[in-house]
């Protein structure tokens, strides 16, 4: 069997990591390892790998046991247990128990200090990464999106019990997860309280395991979500959809689903939050006799007028034609809008005349040089690769 690493470091904490140090961690790791959203060979193994080490880091008594026995305390194969991915909602860790029953005990001694084992706790957190054109991150958008997850079994739901049938309270813990057991040690007889090996702590006994589920309560299954894009997200921002994440244990809620947004970049426009950058190329004739011209924005052209004598660089606002702020209702950032002067190529012989015209005019001495092949091919190379 392969080498397993060390919990606390699969979950990048110390030895005297907190609770919430354990549950921030493992939040943050299995968004990222989550196989749904993570495609990578090894995400799946890699979740695995920190479902388990939460599994054990998050309960103070598989922790404790942990600490002093390593895995040796925890290993699932130890008792034949199933482990398999979305095993940690259903006991994979648990079904371990029968094998460290020992340990657990001379360990704890009776004493029990663990969070209630039938208590429901929510599912876990997913994350999908939302697509968007440029377009629909400026003015929102209704996309339907699709994934993969851990949903309530339909057929029992979610009591892992063949329909007509029900889970029973268990015999041997009457419900509470726990059991007491004398024992006779060296010192006397000494009370300890365990972890019931029967329902592995949920208090409630299977006794036809439902066909769909085989007993887990859950089954993956292709979610639909409907996600009402807000006009005006940007790249990297999120939206939490409560509910949509993974399939809660014991009757818990589900956990929730958070889209992360990316933006297509606009072929026309740049943008950064409500304000959107375009650059407008004019002729030298445009920008030195002025003109009155057709200016792209998102929502369609507007006219500016360009003074006579603009300058390549020169700046204009368009007020309130930028993009949708974010949660700001009717209002709109601006478009900036930035001159670029265009020199003419290719110009015909007339046109020529014209310029040298234009020059003499204004007392210029031009000595011309022929434009033709190597300079256009190199302007061509450049416009080309715009
Ligand atoms: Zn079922
Ligand atoms: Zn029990």
């Amino acid at each position: 069997m392969a080498e397993k690493r060390d919990y606390y470091e699969v979950l990048g904490l110390s030895k005297s990591a907190s609770d919430d140090e354990i549950k921030k961690a493992y939040r943050k790791l299995s968004k990222k390892y989550h196989p749904d959203i993570n495609k990578a060979p090894d995400a799946e193994e890699k979740f695995k790998e920190i479902t388990e080490a939460y599994e054990v880091l998050s309960d103070p008594q598989k922790r404790a046991a942990y600490d002093q026995y390593g895995h040796a305390a925890t290993n699932p194969n130890f008792g034949g247990g199933s482990g398999g991915f979305g095993g940690f909602d259903t006991g994979g860790f648990n079904s371990g128990f029968g094998g460290f029953e020992d340990i657990f005990e001379s360990f704890f001694g009776g004493a029990s200090r663990s969070a209630d084992p039938t208590a429901p706790r929510p599912g876990a957190d997913l994350e999908y990464r939302l697509d968007l054109s440029f377009d629909e991150a400026v003015f929102g958008a209704e996309k339907e999106i699709k994934y993969k997850r851990e949903g309530v079994c339909e057929t029992c739901h979610g009591s892992g019990a063949k329909p007509g049938t029900e889970p029973v309270t268990c015999h041997k813990c009457h419900g509470s997860g726990y059991v007491n057991i004398e024992r006779q040690t060296p010192l006397g007889r000494v009370m300890t309280r365990q972890v019931c090996d029967v329902c592995h702590g949920t208090g409630k006994e299977i006794k036809e395991p439902c066909p769909t589920c085989h007993g887990s309560g859950h089954v993956k299954e292709t979610h639909k979500v409907k996600v009402k894009v807000p006009a005006g997200v940007e790249t990297g921002q999120q939206m939490r959809l409560q509910g949509q994440g993974e399939a809660g244990t014991n009757g818990g809620p589900y956990g929730d689903l958070y889209v992360i947004f990316k933006v297509a970049p606009s072929d026309i426009f740049e943008r950064e939050g409500a304000n959107i950058y375009y650059t407008l190329p004019l002729s030298f004739v445009q920008a030195a006799l002025g003109d009155e011209v057709d200016v792209p924005t998102v929502s369609g052209k507007v006219k500016l007028k360009i003074p006579a004598g603009t300058q390549t660089g020169t700046k204009f606002r368009l007020r309130g034609k930028g993009a949708p702020k974010l949660n700001v209702k009717n209002t709109r950032g601006d478009q900036q809008v930035t001159v670029n002067i265009v020199t003419p190529r290719n110009l015909s012989d007339e046109q020529k005349k014209a310029l040298r015209e234009f020059a003499n005019a204004g007392g210029d001495k031009v000595q011309e040089q022929n434009g033709e092949g190597f300079f256009n091919k190199m302007k061509d190379a450049f416009s080309g690769k715009k």
